[in-house]
């Protein structure tokens, strides 16, 4: 054994032991692979091997790794300072990262909270809800109204906002907030279904007297099954929220900064949230950082109750390292003929995956904006699958019946077509 791999091993073997990954056993673990670096939109392995990258490290790393205009920004403030406190201090990391998105945001959204990641900025959004109707001395508005089929997080209060079957609501019963759920969005991006619609107002008819808010990831439904539905859906949303006197609060966590082919996919629909969550892609996935945006009347409202204030305050709140990365990410992805890519990606894949809907093994074949779908008809072999990939030389991460690639904007249409073919040989093979 060269002394690399003997290294290697014992990393495994301790990882195996004590180390959880997401969602995983350590009774039975499934096989982790060693990255030693990543650059481009490559991951290099330990053991030699290179993978073209086709996660973008869960929607985050837009313009691939080790981008040196993403370095060059971390270096330059990690050299002033990696953290200060947020309580009575400010700086221009985190000034400039508002600025730039109280301007790229849909309209009305001023007023910016930095969280320490996603499913944070949904706890924070959920609380500027409640303290909302609070202020307005109707604290019996103090549910949520979720959609089936949705992902949020995995928080206690982003949970209760999840897909109650997905999320195991049953495991933490006596723990989570109850929540009303709604029928999935259905339909398609092109084809609303318009039973979805009349679902939720129902819903919303029945119960606005204890709703805070709907809470909903806009256009594509993400961790939750990968379902990209109608901008129709959500504008009818938006016109019953203002009707039955409900905020709603999007959750842009994976669809923000271009995924979806506009830059926020509330673009899609026209309409302004009440309150906006954003992570993920916001540093580039170069780090922690979310941020939960909402309207001055929302702000106006919660400070004129009677805590005066807000009631959030993590100790890593506006990381100067993280915001300062935050705000190069955001000028690259502007500077970058983002619109372009995405649209040619989003061509490459509709070609290349088409093969796909014809195998018996596949349920659907869907692709919006950067993001590429094939839902199977029985859940994936998960060690098979993913060993499968990795010898192809690619590096996709199925779960259950979903094997799905949302690259870097930055992957090179051979790099693209390698993430496809491998996925047409390997799925369409018995
Ligand atoms: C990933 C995700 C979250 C949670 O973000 P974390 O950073 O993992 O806590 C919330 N909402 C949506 C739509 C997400 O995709």
């Amino acid at each position: 054994m060269s002394t690399l791999s003997a290294q290697s091993s014992s990393m495994l073997d301790f990882d195996r032991e004590h180390i959880w990954h997401p969602y995983s056993s350590l009774l039975a673990p499934q096989p982790v692979f060693p990255v030693a670096s990543a650059s481009g939109v490559h991951l290099h392995l330990s053991d030699g091997r290179t993978l073209v990258d086709g996660m973008s490290s869960w929607w985050s790393a837009l313009h691939g790794y080790n981008h040196p205009d993403l370095n060059r920004a971390a270096h330059a403030q990690i050299d002033k300072m990696s953290h200060v406190m947020f309580g009575g201090l400010t700086h221009q990391p985190a000034v400039d990262l508002c600025r730039k998105l109280v301007n790229i945001t849909p309209d009305k959204l001023d007023k910016v909270f930095l969280a320490d990641s996603g499913s944070v900025a949904v706890e924070v959004a959920m609380k500027m809800a409640l303290q909302y109707w609070h202020a307005k001395e109707k604290p019996q508005k103090n549910r949520l109204l979720a959609l089936r089929g949705g992902y949020h997080g995995d928080t206690f209060g982003a949970m209760s906002v999840c897909d109650p079957v997905n999320g195991m609501h049953h495991l933490f019963a006596n723990n989570l907030a109850q929540n009303i759920f709604a029928a999935a969005p259905g339909g398609n991006f092109y084809t609303v279904d318009t039973s979805a619609i009349a679902d939720i107002r129902a819903n919303i008819i029945k119960h606005h007297a204890s709703l805070a808010a709907v809470i909903l990831e806009p256009i594509v439904q993400g961790a939750g099954g990968m379902r990209f539905y109608s901008p129709d859906y959500l504008k009818a949303v938006r016109v019953l929220c203002d009707q039955y006197d409900l905020l709603l609060i999007v959750d842009e966590i994976a669809t923000g900064f271009g995924r979806s082919g506009k830059l926020f996919a509330c673009e899609h629909a026209g309409i302004s949230p009440d309150i906006l969550c954003l992570g993920k892609a916001l540093t580039g996935g170069y780090m922690t950082l979310a941020a939960s945006l909402c309207t001055a009347e929302v702000s106006d409202t919660i400070c004129q109750g009677e805590a005066g204030v807000f009631m959030h305050g993590p100790t890593f709140m506006g990381n100067p390292l993280a915001c300062a990365v935050a705000c190069a990410s955001i000028d690259l992805l502007l500077g970058s003929p983002w619109q372009k890519r995405v649209s040619e990606i989003e061509q490459q894949l509709l070609q290349e995956l088409a093969p796909l809907q014809y195998s018996a093994k596949v349920s659907e074949v869907r692709v919006l904006g950067a993001i590429g779908v094939v839902e199977m008809k029985e859940p994936v072999d998960m060690a098979n699958i993913q060993q499968a990939f990795v010898n192809r030389g690619v590096w996709i991460r199925p779960f259950g019946k979903l094997v799905y690639v949302m690259p870097p904007f930055i992957i090179a249409s051979e790099e693209l077509q390698q993430l496809t073919s491998a996925m047409v040989d390997i799925l369409s093979a018995s």
